[in-house]
């Protein structure tokens, strides 16, 4: 019989890709999302979609009819500047969201929660590059806190109730699906704006630096976690930084564009400079990310281009 995998978040930018990876796998999937961000589109038609906020007691239900062996936890509000407005919804959604998700977890004796952190806001502005899991964790802003907490919250479980999991520090993810209208995904937001030959802002200097890593690469973290990750934390990345300037060049160059970037003021609360060491995934999940910088932003353009 199949194995099923509960995915939070499902239908958003991330999740639907480790939708798409667990159907293909072989796994029986059901999605619990209350669209927030995400879109129904996203989640194909073999898997079971519940829209349901996750802080909300009829999660239980959701967790009685289907019974889940796994839940992938990708839910959350995910947008660091947002969160410095609206702290108290970032505390909300994905700290008691997950602890309530949680209490189901131990609940129904699911075997294992791989849960989607943040290696870009948790650690704060690194003390050295790329940063691994012993680095100090000073997350800047409210997102970062709440992502963290999470994984206090997981160790909790395991200690009272036996829960395993695995947690996986993202980089910047990038690839299709992305929302290019929010304030985050960078990717998306430039390569959108140049398909539609809108100028492109950068804000500050454009010297900043992010860890980018494709979606797929990502949604395959998450399988491989799911089947031989350890109860801890691993980051995801290239170990890598590639500044804002060099990811304006790269799309430009790739799709032609030609206008000059213009530069706004800087955006508060953010860090500077990240790129993740991913040894300890390597090592104990076999992981690497495959897909260069190259490819994966003319992947990404690609589909943008067949969604218009
Ligand atoms: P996203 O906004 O596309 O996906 C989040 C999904 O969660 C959406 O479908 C949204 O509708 C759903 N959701 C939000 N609040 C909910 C709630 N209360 N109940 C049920 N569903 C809810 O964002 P994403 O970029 O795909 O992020 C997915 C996960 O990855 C998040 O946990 C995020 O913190 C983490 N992450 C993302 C990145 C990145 O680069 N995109 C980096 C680090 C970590």
């Amino acid at each position: 019989m199949k194995q099923t995998v509960l995915v939070t978040g499902g239908a958003g930018f991330i999740g639907s890709h480790v939708v798409d990876t667990l159907l293909e796998a072989g796994y029986q999937v059901a999605v619990v999302d209350d669209l927030s961000t995400g879109q129904v589109e996203n989640v194909p038609a073999r898997a079971a979609f519940y829209q349901l906020d996750i802080r909300k007691q009829g999660l239980e239900e959701i967790f009685q009819a289907v019974q889940p062996d796994y839940v992938s936890h990708q839910a959350a509000r995910a947008n660091v500047r947002e969160s410095l407005e609206e702290p108290v919804l970032y505390a909300d959604v994905n700290l008691v969201g997950s602890v309530n998700l949680l209490e189901c977890c131990c609940r129904y004796e699911v075997k294992k929660v791989v849960y989607a952190s943040t290696g870009g806001a948790v650690y704060g502005e690194p003390e050295r590059l790329p940063v691994d899991e012993s680095h100090p964790i000073r997350p800047l802003d409210p997102y970062g806190a709440s992502k963290h907490h999470v994984e206090h919250h997981l160790h909790i479980c395991r200690h009272n109730s036996g829960l395993q999991f695995t947690t996986l520090r993202y980089p910047n993810v990038y690839g299709p699906r992305q929302d290019p209208h929010g304030e985050a995904g960078v990717v998306a937001i430039f390569a959108s704006r140049m398909l539609d030959a809108q100028g492109v802002t950068i804000n500050g200097s454009g010297e900043q630096e992010r860890d980018f890593v494709y979606v797929g690469d990502v949604a395959r973290a998450n399988l491989l976690a799911l089947r031989t990750g350890k109860c801890r934390e691993y980051n995801l990345g290239t170990g890598l930084g590639t500044s804002v300037n060099q990811l304006f060049q790269a799309l430009q160059k790739l799709m032609d564009y030609p206008q000059d970037p213009q530069h706004g003021p800087p955006k508060p609360g953010e860090v500077f400079k990240t790129a993740l060491d991913s040894k300890a995934a390597r090592r104990d999940l076999g992981w690497t990310a495959e897909v260069s910088l190259e490819e994966g932003l003319g992947r990404t353009v690609e589909s943008f281009r067949v969604g218009r």
